[in-house]
């Protein structure tokens, strides 16, 4: 990863954790991080709503920034059970994960939707990570730069500063089942997601866009995935639940 973007390690707890487990792990996570020398990475958790608070209180002064895992795409209104950007933000966050497969594929979440809900984040003030990738079909079916380009194009907001856009490559088939693509598929993937940023946003914002990877990142294989030319960073769901094998995927980037 070029120098000029500073890798970023987050983890997506998805719906994992009682008070007292987040409490331990954000602790572990801000120690860990607040003792080290200068790390050369950028640090992110992303507890479910209900820790949110208490979690950006533990790692307050730490370095470690808090992110949610999801927001709506109004700012306020009649949404039963939804949260919006700016209470993500009223909490101590500064970071949401928006079109995770898990929302697309559970709750039916469209490009239309995800574009929409980053537009909503960077209208708050939030930094967004934008999910996109290939199941395992399409893959099988050659169609994996297809779908991750049509899927950025619907996805990417219109509106709203482009330079606190994150995206995160991450095939569906990978996200939690061991398997990962190949380091050269891997970086493939990553290369087409900058030519595209590129033509849409031009080569300044584009080379500033950090895009990481994601689907089953571990301390075994994550040197070599964070070490290929356009992967900068990870974003990590089981291995971020431990803080132990969280840290070593920091430590990667080094
Ligand atoms: C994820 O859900 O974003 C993810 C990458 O999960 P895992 O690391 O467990 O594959």
């Amino acid at each position: 990863m070029p120098s000029e973007r500073r890798p970023l390690i987050a983890g997506n707890w998805k719906m994992n954790g009682l008070v007292a487990d987040g409490m331990a792990l954000a602790g572990d996570v801000a120690r860990r991080y607040r003792e080290a020398k200068s790390p050369a990475f950028d640090m992110l958790v992303c507890p479910p709503f209900t820790l949110i608070g208490k979690v950006a209180e533990a790692v307050a002064g730490s370095g470690v920034a808090v992110g949610g895992q999801d927001c709506h795409r109004d700012a306020k209104g009649a949404h039963t059970g939804d949260v919006s950007a700016a209470m993500l933000k009223d909490l101590g966050c500064r970071f949401v994960i928006v079109g995770h497969s898990e929302r697309r594929t559970n709750h039916g979440e469209s490009d239309a939707d995800v574009r929409a809900k980053a537009e909503a984040a960077l209208a708050a003030g939030l930094a967004v990570i934008i999910c996109i990738g290939e199941t395992e079909a399409e893959r099988d079916g050659g169609r994996t730069l297809e779908v991750v380009r049509t899927q950025l194009a619907g996805s990417l907001p219109e509106v709203g500063d482009a330079a606190a856009v994150v995206i995160a490559y991450e095939p569906v088939w990978a996200i939690g089942t061991g398997r990962t693509p190949t380091n050269a598929e891997v970086q493939e993937v990553h290369a087409l997601i900058r030519r595209e940023l590129t033509g849409r946003l031009g080569a300044d914002v584009a080379n500033g866009i950090r895009i990481l990877y994601g689907g089953s990142m571990k301390p075994s294989n994550a040197k070599e995935l964070l070490a290929l030319p356009d992967v900068d960073g990870g974003l990590i769901g089981g291995a971020s639940l431990k803080g132990s094998d969280f840290w070593a995927i920091g430590e990667s980037c080094l």
